[in-house]
């Protein structure tokens, strides 16, 4: 039989491991706000000799079977900080996170042995981060916590990975003592598009916040999302946007081309328009509006125009927010209800960013009120207004080219 129609057996695994076929990738975490690299997550890779590059979907549950789970995560240690030093001289802080499985979390002498190994390899707890899935909390909590505590005795760091994926209750989430949490790819990745994932991970941000938590964003893949998570105050990302998994030997170079500035690519503009206003730079004003509705949008900016308003336009938060540091507008007349980015979470973005610019809600019937009390808005309008009513509260907050 050829070796490609074989099944690959647990002891194909042991034997990869045994004979250093196993290597590993690497995957770097960003600061959202800083743009600086805060560690790199390590990836097992398999490299077979025929079937070339085996993905761990297909080698972990092997290793799991042949109880080589262990040794994998003690491998990847090892070749982790053989290379960090030489990382940390461009990125002093920088760790590696090393997934940790069930059931390595279960072995009672998963703790003795990690500090052998420090012992041994002249490493220090501070530069890892064990990444613990959620759904290995579930599995034998009370054995899963002591574990916990006792690699953090040791200096380590913890993260739950894939979170929304392990079903814990949210009363067993407030006990667990871990550093961070990573909202699993299957939320953030389509969160742009899909209003019910981006309700989720808004959710779980606040969340992992009023616990203490640091939060990550796996699964990043453009633009938008990158900022989008970053306005609604995640703290750290992950994912193809920023790089791919890389070799170790290509690390060091990406380490030296990154740039954190362009990284966090709203700071720079906030900041511009920060310094403008500090020295009473005077920019053409208008007046923003944003709302998914693209016949209401005409509407407003028709009668805005013709009262001589300079007026800009945004289709979600997200746009919106973007338009808000570029166009500098007196004024926001807003709706509640959009895609990508809503009227709360705009709110909420703009408010974290420090920016105080007179907001308008702008959203059906006596909802209107409520809204904007709770956001503590400026002013509303209740769908449907008057037009002079539009006008009126426009003209409280910005000045028309003609009047
Ligand atoms: P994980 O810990 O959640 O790792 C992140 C996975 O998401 C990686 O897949 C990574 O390549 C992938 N990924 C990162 N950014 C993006 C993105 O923007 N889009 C998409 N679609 N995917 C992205 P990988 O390397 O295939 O690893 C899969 C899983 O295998 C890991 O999920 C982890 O649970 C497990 N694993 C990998 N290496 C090890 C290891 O050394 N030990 C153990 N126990 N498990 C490992
Ligand atoms: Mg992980
Ligand atoms: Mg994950």
């Amino acid at each position: 039989m050829l070796p490609l129609e074989t099944r690959l057996v647990p002891e194909d695994f042991e034997q990869a491991l045994a004979h250093g076929d196993v290597g590993i990738a690497l995957q770097p975490l960003v600061n959202l706000r800083s743009g600086n690299v805060v560690r790199l997550e390590a990836l097992a890779r398999w490299q077979h000799p025929v079937r070339g590059q085996i993905a761990p979907a297909t080698f972990i549950p092997l290793a799991e079977r042949c109880g080589a789970v262990t040794s994998l995560a003690f491998h990847v240690l090892r070749q982790a900080s053989d290379r960090l030093p030489d990382w940390r001289q461009r990125v002093p802080d920088l760790r590696v996170a090393v997934n940790i499985c069930v059931q390595t979390m279960q072995d009672p002498l998963f703790a003795d042995r990690l500090a052998a190994f420090l012992k041994c390899n002249g490493a220090s707890a501070k530069w890892f981060d064990l990444e613990i899935t959620e759904s290995t909390f579930m599995h034998e909590p009370e054995r899963t916590l002591q574990a916990v505590e006792e690699v953090r005795k040791l200096g380590f760091v913890v993260s739950i990975d894939d979170f929304g994926t392990g079903y814990s209750s949210l009363g067993y989430l407030a006990t667990l003592p871990v550093n961070a949490v990573k909202i699993d790819r299957q939320f953030v990745t389509p969160m742009t598009t899909d209003h019910r994932r981006e309700a989720i991970v808004r959710a779980t941000i606040a969340l992992g916040h009023d616990l203490g938590f640091e939060v990550v964003g796996e699964g990043v893949e453009d633009r938008e999302t990158w900022e989008l998570l970053g306005a609604l105050g995640c703290d750290v990302a992950q994912g193809y946007h920023i790089a791919r998994p890389m070799s170790p030997g290509d690390v060091r170079s990406w380490l030296e081309v990154w740039d954190p500035h362009l990284a966090a690519v709203r700071r720079p503009r906030l900041e511009a328009a920060r310094r403008a206003s500090a020295h009473g730079a005077r920019s053409p004003r208008h007046v923003l509006v944003a709302d998914d509705e693209p016949a209401i949008v005409e509407m407003i900016r028709d009668i805005l125009e013709e009262y001589g308003f300079r007026v800009v336009t945004a289709a979600n938060g997200s746009e919106a927010l973007r338009l808000v540091e570029e166009a500098e507008p007196e004024v926001v007349l807003l709706d509640m209800n959009m895609p990508v980015l809503d009227g709360e979470g705009f709110v909420a973005a703009v408010r974290a960013r420090g920016l105080r610019i007179p907001i308008v809600v702008m959203t059906a019937g006596s909802s209107a009120k409520r809204w904007a009390a709770e956001l503590g808005a400026d002013a509303y309008l209740s769908k449907p207004f008057e037009l002079a009513s539009l006008v009126d509260v426009t003209k409280r907050f910005a000045t028309s080219g003609s009047g």
